[in-house]
């Protein structure tokens, strides 16, 4: 009886349980200092972006990747917790597929942890989460960037606007396609809402799960620019490596 309680406390009360992704004991629902290390090796002899935060190899000193020297993104920067391979793909599958919404929380907390430490002082003046198709919403039950989106909201204390964007069509695999089809394939997928006519002039902060290609935070971007909204700063948990340009096919989630 006594385990029943305590395994029927522990599901409403996550913060009892240890790590979400390895289940070590002595974290209160967090991800661990191992997992975390994981994490962090994966980013081993690679740098960010510094406009779409992905990974690279920054050789001779280069501070952008070839994608972002080639086209610039309209959004002022966008980072990353981890790069989006091995352990941090599963943990990121786990939370979108396995219906473990709880994940938001933990995976959230380092999102945020991340913004304080990059933006110390910039102020945001909502957080807008990348929608989901509303079939693809019934589907699985929950938007996972408005609910990362919703944590990130709750700690930095920052109005979540999450009809801010629509998204209205739902867009075909991006897998295997070029990089100028993968955003003509993102073309008309989102419209801003009414709620981004309150953000005109405003600085505000994009979220999604995965940066991959790009395609959908730029079409994101592009909406919130055509509804007046002044700078757009992007956070994801995670972030793709980037391919050299001979090899470029990068998968969607
Ligand atoms: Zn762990
Ligand atoms: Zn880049």
């Amino acid at each position: 009886m006594l385990s029943s309680i305590t395994g029927l406390k522990s599901l409403i009360f996550p913060e009892n349980k240890g790590c979400p992704l390895c289940g070590r004991q002595g974290t209160p629902y967090q991800i661990c200092r191992f997992c975390l290390q994981l994490w962090a090796d994966l980013a081993e002899g690679l740098v960010p972006c510094t406009k779409c935060g992905r990974f690279h190899s920054g050789q001779e000193g280069e501070m952008l990747c070839w994608e972002c020297r080639e086209d610039e993104p309209q959004y002022m920067m966008s980072r990353a917790v981890a790069p989006f391979e091995g352990p941090v793909r599963e943990a990121v599958h786990y939370f979108k597929f396995s219906g473990r919404r709880e994940l938001s929380y933990p995976f959230g907390e380092l999102m945020a942890a991340l913004l304080v430490q990059l933006f110390p002082f910039r102020t945001f003046s909502a957080v807008v989460p990348v929608p989901l198709h509303t079939g693809r919403l019934r589907e699985r039950g929950y938007n996972q960037a408005a609910l990362l989106a919703g944590v990130i909201a709750g700690i930095l204390k920052i109005p979540l606007q999450e009809e801010a964007l629509l998204r209205v069509r739902e867009t075909p695999s991006q897998t295997s396609l070029s990089r100028q089809e993968r955003e003509e394939n993102m073309k008309g997928a989102f419209i801003a809402g009414k709620d981004a006519l309150l953000l005109q002039g405003k600085r505000v902060l994009l979220v999604d799960d995965v940066y991959t290609t790009g395609a959908t935070v730029r079409e994101c971007c592009r909406m919130l620019a055509s509804a007046g909204v002044g700078e757009v700063y992007v956070i994801t948990l995670a972030a793709g490596i980037v391919k050299d340009k001979k090899d470029d096919k990068t998968k969607e989630v």
